[in-house]
């Protein structure tokens, strides 16, 4: 007789437990076909992948701005920043709050990039839905059921974070908890999951095999977060480039340049990297050289 386990999925199982966004049930998808989803300017699973670059946590307006300012001209697509911030100790840091949703708006519309924050709790998703451009959802989040519907409610778009110790089935479970609520705009991040040897040169282990197996899987794009997935600021442009040449459809990446008082971020610092090395790493995502160019602040395709 075998042994049944209750609960155990696998990619099988995918049909029955994602109908909405399996590969599979939608064969309108061709192979290698996938969903756009567009954030403003910005089309992932597009032409060109999508580099979204900001602070881990807004700060101040003046750092925010600041930043927002050099990831632009580096050749970023959107800005990231942590208005609510799910922190280890309830002592550290917690973000400003909406203080930090109006930083981030002003920074947004100043520069012209939209912007991306997450949302930790139910009861904000209204609130940070009138701010952001698209609401994420972060990786201690990935399997909050009630969150997801109610991001998904939202009509924005959704950008997904892997649960750090989620497999492929269950983060494609919680991608399908959004879109059935009406909501197909969801983009998947790959943030690095724990896995020996956590913690010891780096801080998660950047699964770059799950790129590939999400695609095949799935029709919605799926980009990479080097910057929580190493924990390391002189890591990350390697993970990077692994993670554009794996066929990851953008990156999400942490960023800071120094401003007067805040000579280190709050949170995250070993991780942020300078905004030049930001700007090697959009030239290289967008494969400039090679039909691109970066002209008045955007990526542009030569036919
Ligand atoms: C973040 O992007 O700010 C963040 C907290 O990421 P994660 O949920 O992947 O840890
Ligand atoms: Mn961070």
């Amino acid at each position: 007789m075998t042994m049944r386990i209750a609960g155990k999925v696998g990619l099988d199982d995918l049909p029955r437990i994602c109908p909405l966004i399996s590969r599979q049930n939608n064969p309108k998808f061709k192979a290698g076909e996938s969903l756009v989803v567009e954030v403003g300017p910005a089309k992932f699973g597009g032409e060109l992948p999508v580099v979204i670059a900001g602070p881990c946590a807004v700060e101040s307006e003046q750092q925010t701005l600041q930043i927002a300012r050099s990831v632009k001209s580096a050749g970023a697509d959107m800005l990231r920043g942590g208005a609510f911030k799910p922190r280890t100790s309830p002592h550290d840091f917690q973000g400003l709050g909406l203080e930090g949703l109006k930083i981030l708006r002003a920074a947004a519309n100043e520069t012209r990039l939209p912007v991306v924050t997450e949302v930790i709790d139910v009861r904000l998703v209204e609130t940070v839905a009138q701010y952001a451009d698209m609401l994420q959802i972060g990786s201690r989040n990935m399997q909050n059921f009630p969150l997801l519907v109610e991001a998904g409610r939202s009509g924005k778009p959704i950008l997904l974070k892997r649960g750090m110790a989620a497999s492929l089935v269950e983060w494609l479970g919680a991608a399908e908890y959004i879109a059935n609520e009406g909501n197909l705009n969801i983009v998947l991040c790959e943030r690095g999951i724990k896995a020996y040897p956590y913690y010891e040169y780096s801080r998660y282990t950047l699964d770059l095999n799950v790129i590939p197996a999400a695609h095949a899987e799935t029709f919605l794009p799926v980009i990479v977060d080097p910057s929580h997935a190493t924990g390391v600021a002189s890591m990350v442009e390697q993970a990077s480039r692994a993670a554009i040449e794996a066929g990851a459809d953008g990156l999400i990446i942490e960023v800071f340049s120094g401003c007067a008082g805040a000579e280190r971020p709050k949170c995250d610092a070993d991780q942020a990297i300078d905004p030049f090395t930001l700007s090697r790493i959009a030239r290289h995502a967008h494969r400039e050289g090679n039909g691109t160019v970066f002209v008045a602040g955007r990526w542009f395709r030569c036919a």
